[in-house]
């Protein structure tokens, strides 16, 4: 099984990846906790790549590349092969991220994303996406407070602004797949959502 957690800069993504790790670990899995960009020393290697200062002026479409470029390792060498070996895999971000920062965010046609996701990844797709979703100055506000910003963390308002326009725009066109929770709530009511949909999804 593949979940992915997905939302706009400080939504609480790790948070909740911590969380659902302990809940599934309770419930008697063996989740593997993993990120995106990143997840394998190339990725990681990668993510110091897009989020650094050094490249900044970076085209969209490197910046769509080195994304897939990423995945495509992350797939193939950790993901992939453990879910072949029935593990429970969760990351936090994945393709809709893409979909959502360099396709919402940088205006690349959805048409050239869903071609690099069909050669990375198949057919093959997420069985669950939980989306935090908050306006994005309530994230930005929270992410400021962890210190100094990376490079998506400077664009504009209005570039957070499509990005969360599009993942509720995925989530209405794939709602079986992709989950809302109310971000904005209190941490524990955020955690009592997660673990609802959990519960449906994964154990019963
Ligand atoms: O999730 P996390 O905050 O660690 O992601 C690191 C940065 O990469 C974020 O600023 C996020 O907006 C950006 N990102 C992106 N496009 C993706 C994945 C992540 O712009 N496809």
């Amino acid at each position: 099984m593949f979940i992915t957690v997905e939302g706009v800069e400080g939504a609480g993504k790790s948070t909740c990846l911590s969380y659902i790790g302990t809940y599934l670990k309770s419930a008697g899995y063996d989740p593997l906790l993993t990120r995106e960009p990143g997840g394998t020393p190339l990725g990681e290697a990668v993510r110091g790549l897009l989020l650094g200062d050094d490249y900044a002026g970076m085209s969209s479409d490197t910046e769509l590349l080195l994304m897939f470029a990423a995945r495509a390792e992350h797939w193939a060498s950790v993901i992939s092969p453990a879910i072949c070996a029935g593990r429970v895999v969760v990351s936090d971000r994945f393709t809709d991220a893409t979909y959502a920062y360099q396709g919402g965010g940088r205006g690349i046609d959805p048409a050239r994303i869903s071609a690099l996701e069909q050669w990375v990844l198949g057919e093959q797709r997420p069985d669950l996406t939980l989306l935090l979703d908050l306006p994005p100055e309530v994230g930005r506000e929270r992410a400021a407070r962890r210190g100094a910003p990376d490079r998506f963390e400077k664009e504009r308002q209005a570039f957070f602004d499509r990005v969360r326009g599009c993942y509720l725009e995925r989530a209405r066109r794939y709602p079986d797949r992709i989950r809302i929770v109310d971000a904005s709530q209190p941490l524990d009511a955020v955690q009592a959502q997660i673990g609802e949909v959990l519960r449906e999804q994964i154990l019963e």
